[in-house]
């Protein structure tokens, strides 16, 4: 059987997902698994097909170092122990830079084009590329894509992608970016069966998860995301602010002494929802805390999603649907009521009863704005990215031999 492995590496853990190709280009997921704790506890946990464990154990730091190792762990369990040969791997790379706005077939020009683009995304960019360059150089056959989470972004008008500074720097790549792109297309892509009334119109996605961002979608297309150079934009999120003056971060430099790395994990992992409350970047134990900064988190968390929707609604000039999807998003119907509520002026009006169902659609009938909670599969919109640019590269060359 055919099988495609989608590999998300981070700082600290390499997630991954093995999906079986059955007739006619259809993808069903069968290994669902994750290395954490690289170079502290390394951690290899996997479920199957079922959501059954199928792998839980421990490895010595010494043999799980750094993200190329636990490729190699997790690719060794693969093989030898599910008989796991991928005929294609997908990696979600954070950044595509200017030029991408689809997924790339990978080889060492590719390589070294989205090496250029570390210093764009330095926390994540190195460790998105380190499994890249361990397969090119152990299976140099195997065919690699690189799906970005910049890319549903880059058709973007060029108000929308620019900043007011000087024209050169935007030559240079900085830029509006916006990222949760592979998150976002999927749910354009569900969209037309989920909703077909409103595919086509003006939507707003809220990606609510420990990352955080809303994207202004018309006709299924991304035209405008609350996210722009980085991802530390937009929302407040588990450990990042969101939208911040650069005046604070000059302040932190200048007054404060900050060197620029200490600042910038600040701005990564010390901000947002952890910050504000002091208690946890984790929705769930905000909301269960009894302290009174825990629940001004949330209270803060919803205001700017509700000033965000308003942006992004001048951004569509008008609304004809809300989505809400990831794990906030997806999960907790009371963060979903409370956004609602901040929502009321734009004519959205929740049904408490679907609401707390977790059903579908989530608006009461006579809501002039409908709204749907929409379950995102970023690692399916990756595989399926990684399939169909295999079959066209078969297809344009039938007599290639298949990697396995
Ligand atoms: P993600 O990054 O998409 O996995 O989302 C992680 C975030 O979703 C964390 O802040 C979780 O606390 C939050 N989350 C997951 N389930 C729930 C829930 N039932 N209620 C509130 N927040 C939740």
């Amino acid at each position: 059987m055919d099988t495609i492995l989608v590999v998300n590496a981070g700082s600290s853990s390499v997630k991954f997902q093995v999906f079986a190709v059955e007739g006619e280009g259809r993808l069903k997921r069968q290994i669902k698994g994750q290395i954490d704790g690289i170079g502290s506890r390394p951690r290899l946990r996997a479920s199957g097909a079922d959501g059954n464990t199928i792998a839980d154990r421990a490895y010595p730091i010494e043999s799980v170092p750094d993200v190329p190792s636990a490729m190699a762990v997790a690719g060794a369990w693969l093989r030898e122990e599910n008989s796991i040969n991928p005929v294609a791997v997908g990696h979600r790379v954070v950044h595509g830079g200017p030029d991408h706005s689809r997924p790339v077939l990978i080889d060492h020009g590719v390589v070294g084009r989205l090496e250029r683009y570390i210093s764009l995304a330095p926390l994540h960019q190195p460790h998105n590329l380190a499994p890249i360059r361990t397969i090119l150089s152990n299976s140099p056959a195997l065919p690699q894509v690189a799906c970005f989470d910049t890319a549903f972004h880059r058709d973007h008008d060029a108000l929308a992608d620019h900043y007011a500074i000087p024209y050169q720097l935007h030559a240079e790549g900085i830029r509006r970016y916006g990222f949760h792109g592979l998150s976002y297309e999927y749910i354009a892509r569900r969209l037309p069966q989920v909703a077909p009334d409103i595919a086509g119109g003006r939507v707003i996605v809220a990606h609510l998860g420990s990352g955080a961002s809303m994207c202004a979608m018309k006709n299924g297309k991304s035209v405008e995301s609350t996210m722009g150079f980085t991802a530390l934009d937009g929302l407040a999120m588990g450990t990042r602010p969101g939208q911040l003056d650069p005046g604070v971060v000059l302040y932190l430099l200048s007054e404060k002494g900050m060197p620029a790395s200490k600042v910038q994990d600040f701005l990564y992992r010390e901000c947002g929802l952890k910050g504000l409350s002091g208690v946890s970047n984790d929705m769930r134990e905000l909301q269960t805390s009894t302290d009174p900064r825990a629940k001004f988190a949330v209270d803060y968390f919803v205001y700017r999603v509700g000033l965000n929707a308003g942006m992004l609604a001048a951004a569509l000039q008008g609304l004809d649907a809300f989505v809400f999807t990831a794990g906030i998003g997806e999960n907790s119907s009371s963060i979903r009521a409370l956004i609602a509520e901040r929502l009321g002026w734009l004519g959205v009006t929740i049904d408490a009863a679907e609401n707390d169902k977790h059903s579908g659609k989530i608006s009461a009938s006579n809501s002039k704005i409908p709204v749907y909670v929409v379950p995102t599969d970023e690692e399916l919109m990756i595989a399926q990215h990684t399939l169909a640019l295999l079959m066209s590269r078969q297809s344009a060359n039938p007599n290639r031999a298949r990697a396995s």
